[in-house]
Parts: C-alpha cells; sequence; structure tokens
C-alpha cells in the first residue's frame, strides 16, 4: 500500500468522489455580499466558507470548484473586497467567501474592520460546519494565518487547510510543505487533520476537494435526481 506523507489527505473512495462531482455540477448562485453581521443572510443550510491571504488563488479555486469561470471574480487588487460572499450550490450547500487578509499595504483601520466582520460572522453562524484555509503551496502557512486559526479555535470553527497553486511547487517542496502544514495544524484541536494540495490552474485535488465538502452538504431532496 502506498504510504501517505504525515498530514497529505487519504483518496476518497470512487462513491464520495462521484457524490462530490454530481454536487459540484449542481446549480451555483450569488445570494449576497455582507459587509455587516446584520447582512449575513439567515440560511438552514450546511455552510462551508473558505479563507485566506489575498492573492491566495481563493477566487480561482472557488471558480474552478464550482466549474464557473467567474463566479468569485478573480480579483487584481489585493485586499480591497470587504464582505463575505455568499453561493448557493444545487440548494445543498452554502458557500461564504472571506475577504482576503494579509495585504501588507493594507491601512489598520480595514484589518480592524476585516477582523470585527469575520470575528462576528463565525462566532453567530451555527450552520458553518467547516472553513477551508487556503494556503499557498509555496509559501506556507503565514502570521497572518495564524490570527485567523486563532479566531477559528475561539469561535469553535473547524478547519481544513487547502494548499493553493501546487502546480508551482515542484513534489519535493509540495511534500515537505504539506508535512509542515499538518504537523502545524496538529497542535490546534478544531483542525481537520487531513491537508489537501490543489492546483485551480491543472485542476489537481479539485475532486477531492468537492468529495470531502460534499460529505457536510444536506442530503438530496427525495425527488431530486442527483
Ligand atoms: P484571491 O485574491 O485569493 O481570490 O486570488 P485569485 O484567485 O485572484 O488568484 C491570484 C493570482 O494567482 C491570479 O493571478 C491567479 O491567476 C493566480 N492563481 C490562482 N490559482 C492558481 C493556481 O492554481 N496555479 C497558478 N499557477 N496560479 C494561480
Amino acid at each position: 500500500m502506498p504510504s501517505a506523507a504525515p498530514g497529505d489527505a487519504p483518496e476518497p473512495d470512487a462513491e464520495a468522489l462521484e457524490l462530490g462531482r454530481r454536487l459540484f455540477a449542481r446549480d451555483c448562485r450569488f445570494v449576497v455580499g455582507a459587509a455587516r453581521r446584520d447582512q449575513v443572510p439567515d440560511s438552514d443550510l450546511p455552510e462551508v466558507a473558505f479563507a485566506g491571504r489575498s492573492n491566495v488563488g481563493k477566487s480561482s479555486l472557488i471558480n474552478a470548484l464550482t466549474g464557473h469561470r467567474a463566479l468569485a471574480r478573480v480579483s487584481h487588487t489585493p485586499g480591497r473586497t470587504q464582505q463575505v460572499n455568499f453561493f448557493v450550490l444545487g440548494e445543498r450547500l452554502m458557500l461564504a467567501d472571506l475577504p482576503g487578509y494579509g495585504y501588507a499595504r493594507a491601512p489598520k483601520d480595514q484589518v480592524r474592520r476585516w477582523t470585527a466582520l469575520v470575528r462576528a460572522y463565525l462566532r453567530g453562524r451555527p450552520t458553518l460546519r467547516r472553513a477551508c484555509l487556503l494556503i499557498d503551496a509555496r509559501h506556507g502557512i503565514k502570521d497572518p494565518d495564524r490570527a485567523l486559526m486563532d479566531l477559528l479555535d475561539e469561535a469553535a470553527v473547524s478547519y481544513q487547510a487547502v494548499l493553493t497553486k501546487c502546480d508551482k511547487a515542484g513534489a519535493a517542496e509540495l511534500a515537505t510543505r504539506l508535512a509542515a502544514v499538518g504537523r502545524e495544524l496538529a497542535g490546534h484541536t478544531a483542525a481537520h487533520p487531513d491537508v489537501l494540495a490543489t492546483s485551480a490552474r491543472t485542476g489537481h485535488g479539485i475532486a477531492e476537494l468537492r468529495a470531502a465538502l460534499a460529505a457536510l452538504a444536506a442530503p438530496p431532496a427525495s425527488r431530486e435526481i442527483t
């Protein structure tokens, strides 16, 4: 049996991959952008949030997952969007795209607003099943990511590290990064032990992430053909 690197996620089985494929083939539509806690939509659906430093590849990953070219706009102005964007996928899963963080030139009051919005969102969202913490495969976990991990730990939100832009890292670098991220997350109780490696450019790991997220979605309505 091939041995997985520490922190590397085990392969999902064919059935899980197929459930992920079917869910993410369904319609995904934008619901609302919330710049304040009172703009966060009411929802009974299980929810998954995506968070990461500006430019980590978050928009590209959401677009790759949902098969849309520009659902989450690929931003060329890092750190500009200060709202949580909500999308509903196949009426079974809510996706929440958190504003990027860690932009070096961000003014202090923007950082404060970001923290207030994200903290309020994380604390007041019982439907939030998991946050995907996106980490650039070439850079690993940085201090702004650790600040977010503190917020997630504090709000007791379970989270999973997802490496992005894996096509840009060599195989040895990727293995080292996966192990290092896995080791660091092992010290956090709210962190999921499996680290996923993805590339929005090549599609690497996208099917596996779809499978992991489909496992959190509401079951299909009985009359629905999945
Ligand atoms: P965001 O700010 O986190 O939403 O990041 P974007 O999705 O806007 O991506 C930032 C930059 O990284 C853009 O120039 C993307 O084309 C690039 N990018 C995103 N994902 C990948 C990837 O998987 N591989 C490579 N090579 N580049 C990527």
